[in-house]
């Protein structure tokens, strides 16, 4: 037996042969120990080799005359030394040390892993005089069992299940991932059957599974689900393969199951990331950091009118439309340079070469160390507000009627020639001319015939006057007239006069034959020192003492001017009295949620229950006050009015928000907001949170720096904002964004004829759009009829006010109507188209 021979003692054998003569016996173990495959080395007790074989040669790379005589500490590798004196006691007390795994170094350096059995050798008298080492390589069992480890550790600490399971699905080995994914233990699943973890509706699946890995197929990365401990469901990636025997039968399965909740969950995330991306109503842009189109949506592509290949790896200068200056460009780049963002309206263009006007987001994107990646344009297509505000502007200085200059653009007109009067030395005379009994024409021969009668009369007065001079119409039979440079301080008495015979020239007006006359009062600048406003409204009141002192005549400023004032203030001494004696109240008006059929609040609106005329709407008494002081008196008690109902509603179990309108003079008091705070201390009970204050878009714009400041002091005490009649101020719409008002109320005019006005749908749009862009929320006023109703919910619109809903309502029938009211039935529900 082979193994026999080796573990022998030839070293020991071959010594006494030297010794005692060599026998036959000696021959034959001399050829065995020359020709093993084992190393056999013997050496002395001072630990010096004294024989050396072939197998010793092979193994360590040394040969034979090298090593006779040389210590046997070449072979052991520096911090092995300390072995060979163990070694050495133990021979030294005659044991035997046997199978001692350990490494040894070649000749040329590498370690050798080898087994050593080292035994002493005795001469004749029984003394050890030496020790017989066998050592045999094992570096090739010790990488397989190193190997075997290194796999049970991969599969320890792997984070994917992996599992093997025999041909009929029971589980044989289980490991540390596949409890954490399923949550069963080792002890619980192995001998268990794998359909424990096979949800009933997959079976079919897994059976198909075993199916085709019985005959030697895989299962390659199939996605499905597996049940838990816990008794949930799992995402799973799963691959299987066959395990085969020696002769290639298969006879189990491994198979790694993978954990992809985490992929699957930012698969989803992705997904709807990117249906935002493409199904968002404003146009979409991206670029890299050096301003290269990577990205556009579909919104970006119907804008511009581009296809997608003609954008790709493009700058965005393409778009620029000349309707601006580069500067516009230049300021957008430093802002996102300094802040990282921008807002704001720039004009661009489309590929048919149409300019649009967009209103612009524009964010960076930068990585955790702050290096920009990407930007990201978001563009809202406004052209059609912007174009309505234009044709708006037109229409806003001209009288649709007669053609002649209207109200605004006489503002114009008279303070351009004021500035040249006081350049020039000269008067600038202010006509306010109002037709005599012309109610009567309208009422007795029909508006028509009265329409025709102001444009006949505004042309005879045309004929009247000078190319210098403007005529102008305030509204119904009002008419304006600054006559420029009237020689100082001579009244152009004149010229009115002829102006006064022009109106009642006879007027042909089909078969009629008409003929009315005016009452004009006249004041003169620089004798009246006032302002443009101030003129007019000193003409105005010189008109009413004409009227007064019996029609067909010119009264001047000066001599009615104690008159005029009286008059306004006898109005404004009535209204003040109103307010002492309780006769101002408010209704409330609800506003909606029109998609949930939620009542999101109420807007209160002042009423003067007058003693003798009866109760009056705002646009009786308003106008009176605008810019006297009383204005503020009435807006704080309207404030206080509101607050007291609040609490009251509050007791009653009631909790309504309520908005309240607020004049531009009330606001811009210095003390509005400190006003305003000992009022909300007052009503403790009521949180400010639920008062919004209405704010005309007009108003806010008149001095935003001023109105922004205060809005600022209103929030830091917890009230809101909303811009009221949003869509009528034709300003820039960046100013919009200064504004920190939560809410835009698009105004009732363009909400009105939303089914038939394109134009006004598209303003409505925009002002959805544009909301959207600047977070604000949106409502809609004015909404009458269902269809308005359905077709704000289609443009994104939930949120309403109008008289399908409910009219103005005293406080006391808000109760009852919160019970009753029921949304309009195509309402409820109801998706953004
Ligand atoms: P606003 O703030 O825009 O209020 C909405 C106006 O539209 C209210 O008129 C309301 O009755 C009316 N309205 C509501 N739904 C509809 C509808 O479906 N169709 C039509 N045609 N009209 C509707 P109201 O009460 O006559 O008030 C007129 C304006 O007077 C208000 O316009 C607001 O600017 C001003 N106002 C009202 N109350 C106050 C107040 O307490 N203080 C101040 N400063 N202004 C007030
Ligand atoms: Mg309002
Ligand atoms: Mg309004």
């Amino acid at each position: 037996m082979p193994e026999q021979r080796k573990t022998g003692t030839p070293a020991a054998i071959s010594r006494s042969a030297l010794k005692h003569g060599i026998t036959q016996a000696g021959y034959h173990f001399q050829a065995l120990i020359e020709n093993s495959d084992d190393a056999i080395i013997s050496k002395d007790m001072s630990g010096n080799i004294t024989s050396w074989n072939v197998g010793a040669q092979a193994l360590f790379g040394y040969a034979a005359p090298y090593m006779i005589g040389r210590s046997m500490l070449l072979l052991f590798p520096v911090d092995r030394h300390d072995e060979e004196a163990l070694i050495f006691a133990k021979i030294l007390a005659g044991e035997k040390v046997e199978h001692f795994e350990t490494v040894r170094l070649h000749r040329d350096g590498h370690l050798l892993a080898v087994s050593v059995t080292i035994s002493p050798i005795r001469d004749g008298a029984g003394r050890i005089i030496g020790a017989s080492n066998i050592a045999r390589d094992i570096s090739e069992q010790v990488s397989l069992a190193n190997a075997a480890r290194r796999c049970e550790a991969i599969i320890a600490s792997s984070d994917d299940a992996i599992i093997s399971k025999s041909l009929d699905g029971t589980i044989l080995s289980w490991n540390a991932a596949a409890q954490t994914i399923f949550g069963f233990s080792a002890q619980d699943m192995i001998g268990a059957s794998i359909y424990t973890l096979v949800p009933a509706e997959l079976r079919e699946q897994e059976d198909e599974f075993l199916r085709r890995l019985r005959l030697g197929g895989k299962v390659e990365h199939v996605e499905t689900q597996r049940r838990t401990k816990s008794g949930g469901l799992v995402d799973v990636s799963i691959s299987s393969s066959p395990i085969h025997d020696a002769r290639g039968k298969v006879i189990g399965v491994s198979k790694i199951a993978r954990d992809i909740t985490l992929q699957k969950r930012a698969e989803a995330r992705l997904q709807l990331t990117s249906r935002v991306f493409s199904s968002t109503h404003e146009g979409i842009l991206i670029t890299d950091a050096v301003g290269s189109i990577v990205e556009v949506n579909e919104s970006f592509l119907r804008i511009s009118g581009y296809r997608r290949e003609e954008l790709l790896g493009q700058s965005p200068r393409m778009f620029r439309s000349s309707r601006q200056g580069p500067e516009v460009h230049e300021a957008m780049w430093a802002e996102l340079a300094a802040t990282g963002s921008f807002q704001g309206e720039a004009w661009s263009r489309r590929k048919d070469g149409e300019a649009y006007a967009g209103l612009l987001s524009i964010n960076a994107i930068a990585d955790s160390n702050g290096k920009v990646h990407n930007y990201v344009a978001m563009v809202a297509d406004i052209t059609p507000l912007r174009t309505k505000q234009e044709e708006l502007e037109r229409m806003l200085h001209f009288d649709p009627l007669t053609t002649l200059a209207n109200r605004i653009l006489l503002g114009d007109r008279l303070q351009q020639a004021l500035l040249l009067a006081q350049r020039t030395g000269q008067s600038v005379a202010v006509l306010y001319l109002d037709l005599d009994r012309f109610k009567q024409i309208n009422d007795g021969y029909g508006h028509d015939i009265g329409d025709q009668v102001l444009v006949a009369v505004a042309q005879n007065m045309l004929g009247a006057i000078r190319d210098t001079d403007t005529l102008a119409r305030m509204g119904g039979d009002e008419f304006v007239v600054v006559l420029q440079d009237v020689g100082a301080a001579c009244y152009p008495d004149q010229l009115v006069e002829r102006i006064l015979q022009a109106c009642a020239r006879p007027l042909a007006i089909g078969e009629l034959l008409l003929q009315v006359s005016a009452s004009i009062g006249m004041t003169v600048f620089p004798a009246d020192g006032g302002d443009a406003d101030q003129l007019i409204r000193h003409a105005d009141q010189a008109m009413f003492v004409a009227k007064r002192d019996g029609r067909n005549r010119i009264c001047h400023f000066d001599s009615a001017f104690e008159a005029g004032i009286e008059l306004r203030n006898v109005q404004l001494s009535r209204l003040a009295l109103a307010m002492r004696n309780d006769e101002m109240l408010l209704h409330y008006q609800p506003k909606v949620n029109m998609r949930l059929g939620t009542v999101t609040g109420v807007e209160a609106l002042v009423r003067w229950q007058h003693p003798e005329r009866g109760l009056l709407a705002p646009a009786a008494f308003l106008p009176v006050l605008q810019d006297d002081p009383l204005e503020a008196v009435l807006g704080e008690l309207v404030i206080e009015q509101a607050l007291a109902q609040m609490a009251r509603w509050q007791s009653a179990g009631l909790r309504l928000p309520v908005s309240v309108n607020i004049a531009a003079s009330h606001l811009q008091m210095a003390d509005f907001a400190e006003r305003l705070g000992t009022l909300l201390q007052r009503y403790a009970q009521v949180d400010p949170g639920d008062l919004e204050l209405e704010i005309l878009e007009t108003s806010a714009l008149r001095d935003l720096q001023a109105v922004a400041t205060v809005m600022h002091a209103c929030l830091a005490l917890g009230v809101h904002f909303a811009v009221d009649d949003f869509g009528t101020g034709y300003s820039s719409l960046t100013y919009l964004r200064r504004l920190p008002a939560a809410t835009l109320k698009i105004d009732q005019s363009f909400v009105r004829d939303l089914l038939v006005d394109h134009d006004d749908l598209s303003i409505v749009q925009s002002v959805i759009a544009l909301a959207g862009v600047f977070q604000r929320a949106v409502i809609a006023e004015g909404v009458e009829s269902e269809e308005i109703g359905a077709r704000l919910l289609d443009l994104g619109c939930d949120t309403a006010q109008g008289y399908v809903i409910a009219r103005p309502m005293a406080a006391s029938a808000i109760a009852d109507w919160l019970r009753s009211w029921r949304p309009c039935a195509s309402w409820k529900g109801r998706l953004p188209a």
